[in-house]
C-alpha cells in the first residue's frame, strides 16, 4: 500500500519524531509473545507514557540464547517468557534483575510471581494464567474417571491417554506442582501410572493430543486451556468441529485445584533503561492491560479483580464462571523441574 502524505500531516510526523527523538525514551522488550493482540497494547503503553517499544521477537530458547550470548552489553530491558518452568531456569541462569514495585506486589498475587530474593527483589511476575486441563471423549471415558489428576493414573485409564512429551516445559511444570502436592515417592508412582496408561508413545504438541481424542485415538488428553480455547473460536470449520467433539474437566476440582501456568516476565540482568522496564511491567499489570494481554492467547488475567470475558474460556468454565485452581507457589514448581525429568528418566516416560 502506497501512503501519500498531505503537507500539513507530514510536517506533524517530522515534529513528533524530532520530539520522540529529543526524549530518547525506550524500553527494549525480549519476548516469546507475538500476538496481533499484543501491538494494540504496546501503542497504548507509548501513548500513555511516551515510551518507545523496541522488540525482538523469539521463542524462549531463543531468547535465553541471545540474552546469555550478548552479557553484560545486552540491551534488553524487558523479558517476556510463557511457562513458570523456563522463567524459573532463567531467573537460575542470573537472567533477571529482582525489583521491587508496590504497584506489581499488590497486583499480582504472591503464587503467581517468583519467590522474593534475600532483600525483597522479585525475579518475575506472572501477567497471564493458563490451566493444564484434561480433555476425553464422553462416550467412552466417565466424567468421574478423570477429574482429578491422580486419576489419569488408575487402572480404569488404561490405553486412554494422550499425552506431549514429558519432558516438555508444560509438563515437566505439571508434574512439579503434582510433585509438591503429593510428594516425591507418591508423584512418581502417579508418574509410573500415567506412563503405563498412555495410549502412543508422546508425540506433537497439546492440540494434537486434542485432535487425537476427536480422531478416537485416544480417549483422554491433557493440554494446557489455550489450545482447546483457539480451536473453539477459529475461524476454521473443521477446528470448531475437534472442539465440538471433546469435553473438558477442570481437575482437582474438590481438593488442591487444577494446575495453574503463568506467562510472564521481569527486568533484564542488564537493563540499561531500567525505570522505563518497571513502567512497562506495571502497565502490564494494570486493569485496561490485562484483559488485552490475556486474551492475546485465550489466557486468565492475573491482576486480582480481573476478569476475563473471553467466550471461550467463559464457556469452558461453564454456568459456574470460574474454577478453583492451585495456589502453591510458582516459584517451588520451576523448582521442581530438576527432580521431575530424574523422575521421568527412572519410570521410562519419554
Ligand atoms: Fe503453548
Amino acid at each position: 500500500m502506497r501512503i501519500r502524505f498531505k503537507p500539513l500531516a507530514a510536517a506533524l510526523l517530522v515534529a513528533s519524531s524530532t520530539l520522540a527523538m529529543a526524549q530518547q525514551q525506550v524500553v527494549n522488550l525480549y519476548s516469546a509473545r507475538h500476538y496481533a493482540t499484543d501491538e494494540a497494547l504496546y501503542s497504548g503503553f507509548t501513548q500513555a507514557t511516551g515510551i518507545r517499544i523496541n522488540r525482538v521477537d523469539s521463542d524462549d530458547a531463543g531468547i535465553v540464547a541471545r540474552l546469555k550470548a550478548e552479557g553484560a552489553a545486552s540491551p534488553a530491558d524487558v523479558i517476556l517468557m510463557v511457562d513458570a518452568a523456563r522463567l524459573y531456569r532463567a531467573e537460575a541462569d542470573g537472567l533477571f534483575l529482582p525489583i521491587r514495585s508496590t504497584l506489581l506486589e499488590n497486583a499480582i498475587p504472591a503464587n503467581l510471581r517468583s519467590n522474593a530474593a534475600a532483600d525483597g527483589g522479585i525475579s518475575w511476575f506472572g501477567f497471564s494464567t493458563r490451566a493444564r486441563v484434561v480433555v476425553y471423549d464422553k462416550a467412552r471415558v466417565k466424567l468421574e474417571d478423570v477429574d482429578t489428576y491422580e486419576k489419569l493414573a488408575a487402572p480404569v485409564n488404561k490405553g486412554k491417554i494422550c499425552i506431549r512429551s514429558g519432558s516438555h516445559p508444560y509438563n515437566l511444570s505439571l508434574f512439579g506442582a503434582v510433585t509438591q502436592h503429593m510428594g516425591e515417592a507418591k508423584a512418581e508412582e502417579w508418574l509410573k501410572g500415567v506412563n503405563a496408561n498412555l495410549a502412543r508413545a508422546p508425540k506433537g504438541g497439546d492440540t494434537d493430543q486434542i485432535k487425537g481424542v476427536a480422531a478416537g485415538e485416544c480417549a483422554i488428553a491433557i493440554t494446557n486451556s489455550y489450545y482447546l480455547a483457539r480451536l473453539m473460536r477459529s475461524d476454521k470449520a473443521e477446528d470448531r468441529a475437534v472442539a465440538e467433539k471433546v469435553s473438558v474437566v477442570f481437575p482437582n476440582q474438590a481438593s488442591w485445584g487444577t494446575h495453574l501456568n503463568i506467562a510472564g516476565g521481569g527486568v533484564a540482568r542488564h537493563a540499561k533503561n531500567k525505570d522505563n522496564a518497571v513502567k512497562l511491567l506495571e502497565y502490564l499489570a494494570s486493569p485496561a492491560a490485562q484483559n488485552y494481554f490475556a486474551n492475546g492467547n485465550n489466557e486468565w488475567p492475573v491482576a486480582k479483580g480481573v476478569t476475563t470475558d473471553n467466550p471461550a474460556l467463559k464457556a469452558m468454565m461453564g454456568p459456574a464462571g470460574t474454577f478453583k485452581s492451585e495456589t502453591i507457589p510458582i516459584g517451588a514448581v520451576g523448582a521442581n523441574q530438576t527432580k521431575v525429568q530424574q523422575m521421568l528418566d527412572r519410570v521410562g516416560f519419554k
